[in-house]
């Protein structure tokens, strides 16, 4: 269970991803920038899996991992599939992505919707969404909100959806928006706390937030270590953003 929104804007984009666990999972530990076979990246970890969701390299290509619920839950043995983050977390392009989703064996891993941030020519950014269903890998270029829930999906969708649509409609144009990203991220549903962004379940919760900003100079992180809605955040975690080679500045996915 978890939701994230993003908005590309020239030159730079911002993500917004709302982890949502059962209460009996261990806490996560915060984002710190690590180094990563000569890659600096900054990420959170997870200790049960011992992999993460969200990862973030000096290129300032982002990597999001969720649950895809409505899949089909392959047969025998499961890898977790928080080492998809953390294997392509080197990238730089959608093509690596791809080439790597498709030598592994997927039918080892439960269905998840993988989301990629990746630059596009010298100054533009591009999302993708590669996602396994347990049977095929698809790729589609998404729109936000994406979400992701063990319960009521069509429902949780369709009120997470609503409610973006009405926070973009509430905006004056060329406004920076992240703060109100942010705070649509540590919302609750008028009527439906299940609906919510900011989740409360007897059994389950949003258990962290994280915010991150990509410039064209560096990149930017910042994490709730608890719901957001009761949570400040910690203190961001920076770093100088490198261009990567020029070969990799392509769409070929
Ligand atoms: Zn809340």
């Amino acid at each position: 269970m978890c939701t994230m929104t993003w908005n590309i804007e020239q030159g730079s984009y911002h993500v917004f991803f709302n982890r949502d666990e059962f209460k009996t999972r261990s806490k996560a530990i915060p984002p710190k920038q690590y180094s990563v076979d000569g890659m600096q990246v900054i990420m959170p970890l997870d200790p049960d899996g011992g992999g993460t969701w969200f990862a973030v390299n000096h290129f300032g290509c982002t990597f999001a991992l969720l649950n895809y619920y409505q899949g089909n839950l392959p047969k025998g043995d499961l890898v977790s599939r928080g080492s998809i983050v953390k294997h392509c977390v080197g990238f730089s392009a959608f093509c690596e992505v791809y080439r790597y989703l498709q030598s592994a064996n997927l039918h080892h891993f439960a269905p998840f919707s993988f989301v990629c941030f990746m630059p596009e020519g010298q100054k533009g950014w591009s999302v993708r969404l590669f996602q396994w269903d347990g049977v095929a890998l698809s790729i589609y270029t998404p729109r936000p909100p994406i979400s992701s829930c063990a319960f009521d999906i069509e429902q949780v969708i369709e009120a997470r959806k609503l409610a973006f649509e009405q926070m973009i409609r509430a905006l004056p144009e060329g406004v920076n928006t992240s703060l109100d990203f942010a705070q649509l991220h540590q919302s609750h549903h008028a009527h439906a706390p299940t609906l919510s962004y900011c989740l409360h379940r007897h059994d389950s919760e949003t258990v962290s937030f994280t915010q991150l900003t990509v410039d064209h100079l560096a990149i930017h992180l910042s994490y709730c270590d608890g719901p957001p809605c009761q949570t400040t955040m910690s203190e961001r975690v920076s770093m100088m953003r490198s261009m990567p080679p020029e070969h990799h500045l392509d769409r070929a996915v």
